[in-house]
């Protein structure tokens, strides 16, 4: 293969055959293609784009540069979610296990946070115990044995994603919707599931900005991963405000047992939103799969399921199957912290809170210690904030606007300070939007 030529013709505009990108894909991961090629060809893509015959060649051959999960016959089906992140986004962490409980099975491979969007296997790292990295075997045996994994891609899944994305990184060209779409999807498609949701979030603190921004990445996914047999759907939500009421590692975890069981939080705070969505999340699987004929009876289907209490069990048999130390988890979750200084922020006025600026809260966290600024910083994961007020709600002077939790009391009066820019309390009760703004089906 002559790659140079390739890089030509990508960079006068003309389309390249499935054969080359299969090739290509293949001899980069291997070592046969240096960076510096690979580069000028993701920066004649980012330019020229690539159309959706290309998207879905360059997609399959990122799946199959590494291996790819294989399930025995079974009749439940392989579903799994896939969200593009934000602030306090936990919803993976009730789903799984709510999921499994409603007849599915979720191979959730699942990512690491960096700069402010948060990961899952982050949170789940704060487990005592809990491992995210197995073999493909165990993932296979343990998604048949309890119907649902959260862990991480192993080395030998989709290499070509994490060698392209690291390049794709350092050479400014991560904004290619094609790219996106072939880089969320190849993971995807690895593990070979019959059904995905997809929630792709817009606002200040998510990866795409804009709603039009938002749906067109979406449409993209959702028309190609229905192309290579994967029933999907996506949801747009917004992502100006935190989900729940807690963000950070830790303070996720537990906000996401309170969901499985049911409670409202801290201080008596209900988390209508987050539940919401890992409802929704349930209910287009339960539609997409045939297993219920219509949303409205699907979100009732998994309220009642949810509310019965057994997502909660299997959470704990999951953590189980994964080597957490149950005792340690349950004395942890006992605790009201496990930062060394907890501060509250206190609303200065009477009104509604009409902002909670995501982007700031998310800052403040990762300033904080639980965040990474590089792939492979050290996080902190007990740092966060919770107890958060949303926005609509009302508040008295004085009252609690969120808990800061951090390693010192300096750290805390910093993020303290810093967090008032985030609020903003008016005396009228402001007009919401609503947290769903958009199905592609
Ligand atoms: N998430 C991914 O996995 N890949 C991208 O390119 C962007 C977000």
């Amino acid at each position: 293969m002559n790659f140079l030529s390739l890089i030509e013709s990508k960079r006068e505009g003309k389309k390249l055959a499935p054969e080359d990108i299969q090739n290509f894909v293949r001899e980069f991961t291997a070592g046969s293609i240096p960076d510096y090629q690979m580069a000028a060809m993701l920066m004649a893509i980012y330019f020229r784009g690539i159309d959706a015959g290309e998207t879905r060649a360059l997609t399959l051959a990122m799946r199959d540069s590494g291996d790819v999960l294989k399930f025995p016959k079974d009749a439940r089906p392989l579903v799994d979610k896939h969200s593009t992140g934000g602030i306090g986004d936990k919803v993976s962490l009730p789903l799984a296990p709510l999921l499994a409980c409603l007849g599915f099975r979720v191979p959730m491979i699942s990512g690491r946070g960096l700069g402010i969007t948060g990961g899952t296997l982050d949170k789940l790292d704060s487990i005592p115990g809990f491992k995210t990295l197995l073999p493909v075997k165990q993932i296979v045996a343990q998604v048949q044995k309890i119907g649902c994994v959260i862990c991480g891609q192993t080395d030998r899944m989709v290499p070509a994603d994490k060698k392209i994305y690291a390049l794709r990184d350092a050479s400014g060209t991560v904004p290619s919707i094609s790219l996106i779409v072939a880089s969320i999807l190849s993971k995807k498609l690895a593990e070979n599931l019959d059904a995905m949701i997809l929630d792709v979030k817009f606002g200040c603190a998510a990866f795409m900005q804009t709603r039009p921004e938002a749906r067109k990445l979406a449409r993209a996914i959702v028309a190609l991963a229905n192309d290579c047999g994967v029933n999907t759907h996506a949801i747009l939500t917004g992502m100006d405000t935190p989900l729940g009421r807690a963000a950070g590692n830790w303070l996720e975890v537990k906000e996401s047992v309170v969901c499985l069981e049911n409670r409202a939080n801290g201080d008596g705070l209900p988390i209508d939103d987050l539940r919401s969505l890992v409802l929704t999340c349930a209910a287009h699987l339960l539609v997409q799969t045939r297993k219920t004929k219509n949303l409205n009876a699907a979100q009732k289907m998994a309220g009642d399921c949810l509310n019965s209490g057994a997502p909660r069990k299997k959470f704990d048999e999951m953590l189980r199957a994964q080597g957490a130390d149950m005792a340690a988890f349950y004395k942890k979750l006992s605790l009201d912290s496990t930062a060394p200084v907890v501060m509250k922020l206190k609303s200065s006025r009477n009104g509604f809170v009409s902002r909670c600026d995501a982007r700031i809260v998310g800052e403040i966290i990762r300033d904080l210690g639980g965040g990474r600024l590089e792939k492979d910083s050290a996080i902190n994961y007990n740092v966060g904030v919770d107890r958060m007020v949303k926005p609509g709600e009302q508040i008295k002077r004085g009252a609690c606007l969120v808990r800061v939790h951090a390693v010192s009391k300096a750290q805390a009066n910093s993020a303290a300070h810093r967090l008032q820019s985030a609020f903003e309390v008016s005396s009228s009760k402001p007009k919401l939007r609503p947290l769903l703004l958009g199905v592609i089906a």
